[in-house]
């Protein structure tokens, strides 16, 4: 069957032939939160042996849908990154499928938290599905072991939490994010030509170029802020959000120091910023 569904209501739009040459299924994990929004998508790619992208994180509801869209359970199951909205529910699919295999690009003190046996994925490696080969891109920065997954025939992006519509990507410094790596990993994504994203958070993105264009444009713009609070007196990371982020919600804070940090320690790789202890300056 071609087609693409949505198995709750989200935006969706209609594909042109050109793009609908991969049947997707994708599945909710039903796990809404404060750092989730409305839950992560979770897509199954059915046939002989199917493939489901992202573990969600073990809800029953979840689990009873993957089985249903594909009986006896997934043959393979990848994880974009070990996030907890991600891999945690490997275990409970493992549950329900005993012979599933779990892959991923390694990230040894995260991955060791889930009893799976996990298989390494590299980049450039290709699993197969019914509809042709999905090819792994590491794309590190937002954490890691991230991966994108690309089916080239329809310029189809599996993309975790590498873009999402109307927000930017947290990266979270002190945890294994890098924001260099982040703005690579990027381009390396927009060189491949995108035509359509699957996020693991909010709805399909049909502009993937736009989007990303965007992120690197609010970058800059966010570096120069940066910029101008620690040549404003701003040395600390806590100073430097008061500035940027007036009227911050407090339970926010803790994610915007993390996005500071992550500018900061950018900044110092190309040696534009110093620091001593926990206070920041600018170089030179
Ligand atoms: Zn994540």
């Amino acid at each position: 069957m071609a087609g693409f569904r949505r198995s709750a209501p989200t935006i969706d739009r209609p594909l042109t032939a050109e793009l609908d040459r991969v049947n997707v299924v994708t599945l909710h994990a039903a796990n809404p939160g404060p750092m989730t929004g409305s839950g992560n998508w979770t897509y199954l790619l059915p046939g002989p042996h199917p493939l489901l992208v992202d573990a969600g994180v073990g809800h029953a509801g979840h689990l009873d849908a993957v089985v249903a869209a594909a009986p006896g359970g997934p043959a393979v199951v990848v994880v974009t990154h070990a996030h907890a909205d991600h891999v945690s529910g490997a275990p409970a699919l493992r549950a329900r499928a005993p012979a599933a295999r779990f892959l991923k690009v390694p990230w040894p003190e995260s991955d060791a938290a889930w009893d799976v046996p996990w298989e390494v994925l590299a980049d450039g490696q290709e699993l197969e599905t019914a509809d042709g080969p999905l090819q792994v891109v590491h794309t590190p920065g937002h954490a890691p072991d991230h991966i994108v997954l690309w089916h080239e025939a329809s310029r189809t992006a599996f993309t975790g939490d590498l873009l999402v519509r109307g927000t930017t990507v947290v990266i979270p410094a002190s945890r294994g994010g890098v924001l260099a790596d982040y703005l690579r990993s990027l381009r390396r994504l927009a060189a491949l030509g995108p035509r359509r994203a699957l996020p693991a958070h909010g709805p399909v993105i049909d502009d993937p170029l736009a989007v990303i264009d965007g992120y690197l444009a609010h970058r800059r713009e966010r570096e120069q802020q940066v910029l101008d609070a620690l040549s404003g007196g701003a040395a600390t990371i806590p100073a430097i959000v008061a500035r940027l982020y007036q009227g911050l919600h407090p339970a926010l804070v803790a994610m915007a120091e993390e996005s500071v940090l992550a500018h900061l320690v950018l900044l110092e790789g190309e040696a534009r910023v110093a620091r001593d202890g926990a206070a920041w300056r600018l170089a030179g």
